[in-house]
């Protein structure tokens, strides 16, 4: 087994789980990919053939600290969701991984050119 620490995406929070070095991470995201199969970090994941880590920010079975340049004090952690994701592979090819539709979409809306813009004419004065 090996130590292995996680950020949360959205404070930074650190957990730290123990697993077995062969799992090979993929990423860390805020949502769930589409397919994947998710345990909490206290479930046996290697004996579960899960393929990721659900953990709760601060509230759950991983051992949580803060982020290391925060002094704050308290519970680490805000509570909210994130995925740890191993790399998954289908008929010998990896599985890049899409998130759930719904976040999907919701990224897509809110891409980096923003909207298309009227298409028709502009108003002048
Ligand atoms: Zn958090």
């Amino acid at each position: 087994m090996v130590s292995v620490s996680y950020y949360c995406p959205r404070c930074g929070a650190v957990a730290e789980l123990d697993r077995d070095p062969y799992l090979a991470d993929k990423s860390v995201t805020p949502f769930p990919l589409e397919g994947w199969r998710y345990v909490s970090p206290s479930d046996d994941f290697e004996d579960e053939d899960a393929d990721g880590v659900k953990f709760v920010c601060g509230r759950d079975d991983a051992d949580w600290s803060h982020p290391p340049d925060s002094d704050a004090e308290g519970e680490p952690g805000c509570g909210e969701p994130f995925y740890l994701n191993f790399v998954r592979y289908e008929a010998g090819e990896e599985v890049s991984g899409q998130p759930e539709s719904e976040y999907v979409r919701l990224a897509e809306e809110m891409g980096p050119s923003g909207p298309n813009g009227p298409s028709g004419p502009r108003f002048s004065r």
